[in-house]
């Protein structure tokens, strides 16, 4: 049984029938985005009927898209854990980190890739092109296999050398590119147009979203039903982002949760920070980065499809954004570490590099939950990083 209602064009509200293939608004290009019958999954279903379920993405089945058996390698419900040694570090008592390194596939891609699959296969599909910063595409890579749907995968020459070794691995034609991931897809565009294949690029199929969205659902099941006042997410499309802020006013909605929306906070780096320019500039939409150049490479994404959303969502819940040095994101990653026992990605550092920063400027108070997302394992990075220590 399907909860959802119809698909809407996330900026002039055009609305496209459920249980066909759409990608950008044909109207005004813009992401469309899955509207759901919030009354009818209200009477359905209950938070405490989910404890029943499986400890994956799918116990929240009514608020995914998928009506038939998902796609699933388990990815999500990952552990919320408290983090008291950096808390205390930082000056924040109520700290966690959310670790998405526990993932099939080592990152949170999994969560995207699952819902994006499933509807892909759904749809009939036999063909999706992406392109990727490096681990999207070893996640559809390898929900493809499991699927037997064909992947194809265009991604930076100088991308991490595992998401190069995974996709190969799982089957996937990859192809690489000397350029970021925008131009790798120009390449999947081609092949979008010659052969027919399914563009499963970020926000441009509307159903990656979705399966990231479940961030949110599993943050406030994981605090028994309520929300942290801020959530610090490294960002690169903003796709993690944007679901976690539909995540919440459709739990808001139901009446599962209460209150004021965690304000999101997007993390960048240094040297690829567009989301943090057009947040201090007050623009409402992002011009692209020139010269994108960051160890974290998940972050390495100079232009994105929906930065438009993400840059409503950080403002719709008082949230800000920061970047900060791939200096600090190499001394944190150790430091974190230590404090926590999770080895972050690159990426996931970057979030916690920023906390003390956004402490300091007032954007965190003693007061406040605070969940840090660690978007990945890094473990997925042997090559690009040397795990430094000393920096504590
Ligand atoms: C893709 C990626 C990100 C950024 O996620 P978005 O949803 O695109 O903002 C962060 N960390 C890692 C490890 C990633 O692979
Ligand atoms: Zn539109």
């Amino acid at each position: 049984m399907s909860f959802v209602s119809h698909l809407a064009c996330s900026r002039c509200r055009a609305t496209y029938p459920a249980g066909r293939i759409h990608h950008l608004c044909t109207a005004c290009g813009s992401p469309l985005v899955v509207e759901y019958d919030l009354e009818r999954i209200a009477t359905a279903v209950q938070p405490r009927d989910l404890l029943e379920r499986p400890a994956t993405m799918w116990r929240y089945a009514e608020l995914l898209p998928v009506t038939g058996a998902p796609v699933t390698l388990g990815e999500g419900f990952t552990p919320l854990l408290p983090a008291p040694g950096l808390g205390e570090r930082f000056g924040l008592p109520h700290l966690w980190i959310k670790d998405d390194g526990l993932n099939p596939t080592g990152t949170f891609k999994a969560r995207g890739a699952s819902a994006g699959i499933s509807m892909a296969a759904a749809l009939g599909v036999k063909e999706v092109g992406l392109p990727t910063a490096g681990n999207a595409g070893g996640a559809w890579a390898a929900y493809g296999a499991a699927a037997g749907i064909t992947v194809h995968v265009a991604m930076p020459s100088d991308a991490p050398a595992a998401n190069r070794a995974e996709c190969a691995a799982y089957g996937a034609n990859v192809t690489t590119v000397d350029g970021l991931i925008d131009d790798a897809a120009a390449v999947i565009n081609e092949g979008v147009r010659q052969h027919g294949w399914y563009d499963a690029a970020g926000m441009r199929e509307p159903y990656r979203v979705e399966g990231k969205k479940t961030f949110g659902l599993e943050i406030a099941e994981q605090m028994g039903w309520s929300m942290p006042q801020a959530i610090v997410y490294p960002t690169g499309g903003g796709i993690g982002l944007i679901g976690m802020w539909r995540a919440f006013l459709q739990m808001r909605d139901l009446g599962w949760v209460h209150g004021d929306l965690p304000r999101l906070i997007a993390v960048q780096a240094a040297g690829c920070a567009p989301v943090v320019r057009a947040i201090l500039e007050g623009e409402e939409d992002t011009e692209r980065w020139e010269q994108a150049e960051t160890v974290a490479s998940g972050l390495r994404v100079p232009m994105a499809t929906g930065h438009r959303m993400t840059l409503r969502a950080i403002r719709d819940t008082g949230g800000t954004a920061v970047a900060v040095s791939d200096r600090q994101i190499l001394q944190t990653m150790a430091l974190a570490a230590a404090a926590t026992g999770v080895l972050p990605c690159p990426e996931g550092a970057a979030a916690v590099a920023a906390v003390p920063m956004l402490r300091e400027a007032g954007h965190l108070d003693p007061a406040d939950r605070v969940v840090v997302i660690n978007t990945g394992s890094a473990l997925k990075y042997p090559r690009e990083v040397d795990y430094p220590v000393g920096a504590a």
